[in-house]
């Protein structure tokens, strides 16, 4: 395990629609678990969810952990990266949205805010995206986004409702 001085609570999403979905959520979580310095706390049940993006692909397979770690974020997105490429994901020729065999994204590590080149914290786009905040709320409702002050649960909460409601405008509505 990791020393706990400087560890921080990070929060990451996996997605996964190509291939023996389920086997490639659980090995990346092995492997995530292997990382030095990474200690995989809570793991959660893995949903399957409607792709978004272009054209006609598989449903996802979508899962969430909380890790403690003692890496930076640029360090911890690298070994992320690394993983999603030995699950055979090839950055070159996927376009962005398709389909993917692994996907991980950092959602939150600690209170951090960032934009940098590569790199945006807390990720910009989980606050609308349930497939996210269902399986990440399901296991860290008591974690806080920096950037709202909410926790997961609360905005877990608003996206529902706001899901719920009739669209104001828009195609469909
Ligand atoms: P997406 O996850 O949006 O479908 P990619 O996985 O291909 O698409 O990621 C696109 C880029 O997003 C990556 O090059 C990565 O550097 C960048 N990125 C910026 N912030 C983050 C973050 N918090 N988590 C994951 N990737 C991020
Ligand atoms: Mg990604």
């Amino acid at each position: 395990p990791p020393p706990r001085a400087h560890a921080a609570h990070a929060a990451i999403a996996l997605g996964s629609n190509l291939g023996d979905r389920h086997a490639t959520l659980e090995s990346a979580v092995r492997a995530l678990a292997l990382v030095p310095g990474v200690e995989v706390r809570r793991v959660s049940p893995f949903i399957e969810t409607d792709p978004v993006g272009p054209g006609a692909q598989g449903a996802y397979l979508n899962g969430a952990a909380v890790l403690l770690t003692t890496r930076s974020p640029r360090d911890l997105l690298r070994c992320m990266q690394r993983i999603e490429i030995a699950h055979g994901r090839d950055r070159a020729t996927t376009e962005r949205w398709g389909p993917r065999t692994l996907d991980l994204d950092l959602i939150l590590y600690a209170d951090r805010q960032t934009e940098e080149p590569g790199l945006t914290l807390p990720h910009p786009e989980f606050r609308g995206r349930l497939f996210v905040l269902e399986p990440l709320g399901a296991i860290a409702p008591e974690m806080v986004d920096p950037g709202t002050g909410h926790t997961l649960a609360r905005l877990l909460d608003d996206l529902r409702r706001a899901e719920e409601r009739p669209r104001a405008s828009g195609p469909g509505a």
